[in-house]
């Protein structure tokens, strides 16, 4: 007899849940058991699983696999923020970002980054992640777990932990694994899961035009953030390739169009570094956003091994935010996370990397 292939039940709405479990004998409530028992409970194992019988836990196990991501490292900052490098079934590895904001002025927000994509086809010049190349996209199911796994594992700190924010900002250009990643925040806004609200979930991309149109139609709640770093065609053509297919007159009015759509502001992030970080360019973006509904949020680069790209001085940023703020465009400058660790998108992934090419080196 053929064997099928195991599905992973944690890249599954409710419903789809109780399809598979109906086509397979089972009762519609046994769906809605393991869909809380995954999502909401964070269950990572069949023995955890209580109040279904064992008979109904092996049809399920027979069907579905529920396996956690696996933790090969993590990096803990003295600010809070906690970086995983997860290694997946296929031995690739990602990493996912917990912004602890809690202890700064009780907000009580916990943010996670995640990660769309095992590497990344954009290629921008200061990013690790880019500079390693594109492996394959994630499927639904590493998403959610990313948001699962790292509930789970800090719940044995704090039984109460919970995440309240999602970026779509990880490694990968989450546009570019637009279904997967749209799936995923319906699974983790779920009345019986994590009920993340959508309001509370900003997808970040690099500029992929036709998708930032497609959000606007499928999903107005959920926010939106561009990674601009330039405000001309000249400076963002080297720093952000995919602008070459997508120039900055297309990326704006779809972003215009977003906004009008879902009455929502758009966040464009500006990664500031030697290059882009003069007058003229903060001039030039007072131009590009003039008269938008927007929010820009200055960042200054981690530095990234490799990449020859440093860090603005102070000034530079100041002198930065303050043409910004003369013309009428609100600005704030990230707080910095993470400094003392690996902390920028791509660097634990391409630290473990060189680390395991030192480890096979020939003495
Ligand atoms: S910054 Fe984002 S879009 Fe650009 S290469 Fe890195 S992961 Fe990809």
């Amino acid at each position: 007899m053929q064997s099928m292939e195991k599905l992973d039940c944690r890249g599954y709405l409710e419903d789809e849940l109780a399809e598979v479990c109906l086509q397979n004998g089972l009762k519609k409530y046994r769906a809605n058991q393991l869909f809380n028992w995954i999502n909401q409970k964070s269950a990572q194992h069949w023995d955890e699983i209580k109040n279904i019988g064992k008979a109904d836990r092996d049809t399920l196990n027979r069907i579905f696999t529920l396996k956690p991501l696996e933790i090969m490292r993590i990096q803990q900052s003295k600010d809070g923020t906690r970086k995983f490098l997860f290694q997946l079934a296929d031995g690739e590895t990602i990493e996912t970002v917990l912004m602890d904001y809690t202890n700064l002025d009780s907000r009580d927000r916990q943010t996670v980054c995640v990660s769309t994509q095992v590497g990344c086809p954009v290629g921008c010049s200061f990013c690790a992640t880019g500079m390693a190349g594109f492996r394959r996209n994630l499927t639904v199911g590493e998403i959610t777990g990313q948001i699962l796994d790292v509930t789970r594992y800090l719940q044995q700190e704090d039984p109460e932990f919970k995440v309240t924010n999602i970026v779509y900002m990880g490694m990968g250009e989450p546009f570019l694994n637009y279904e997967a990643v749209m799936k995923a925040i319906g699974i983790l806004n779920s009345e019986n899961g994590q009920k993340i609200g959508m309001r509370r979930v900003t997808i970040s991309t690099s500029g992929i035009v036709p998708k930032i149109l497609k959000l606007a139609e499928d999903n107005p709640q959920v926010g939106l953030a561009v990674s601009l770093h330039a405000a001309s065609n000249k400076v963002r053509d080297r720093l952000v390739p995919i602008n070459k297919r997508y120039p900055l007159a297309q990326l704006m009015e779809a972003c215009r169009v977003y906004s009008t759509q879902t009455n929502r502001r758009v966040t464009f992030e500006m990664a500031l570094n030697e290059t882009n970080a003069s007058k003229e360019e903060a001039m030039a973006l007072v131009s590009l956003l003039h008269g938008m509904l927007a929010h820009v949020n200055l960042i200054p680069v981690n530095p990234v091994f490799g990449s020859g790209i440093q860090r603005p001085s102070k000034e530079k940023i100041t002198d930065f935010k303050r043409t910004l703020e003369a013309g009428n465009i609100p600005v704030s400058i990230r707080e910095e996370k993470g400094l003392d660790i690996d902390a920028a998108c791509g660097q634990l992934r391409q630290r473990l990397e060189s680390e395991i090419d030192e480890s096979v080196k020939p003495s």
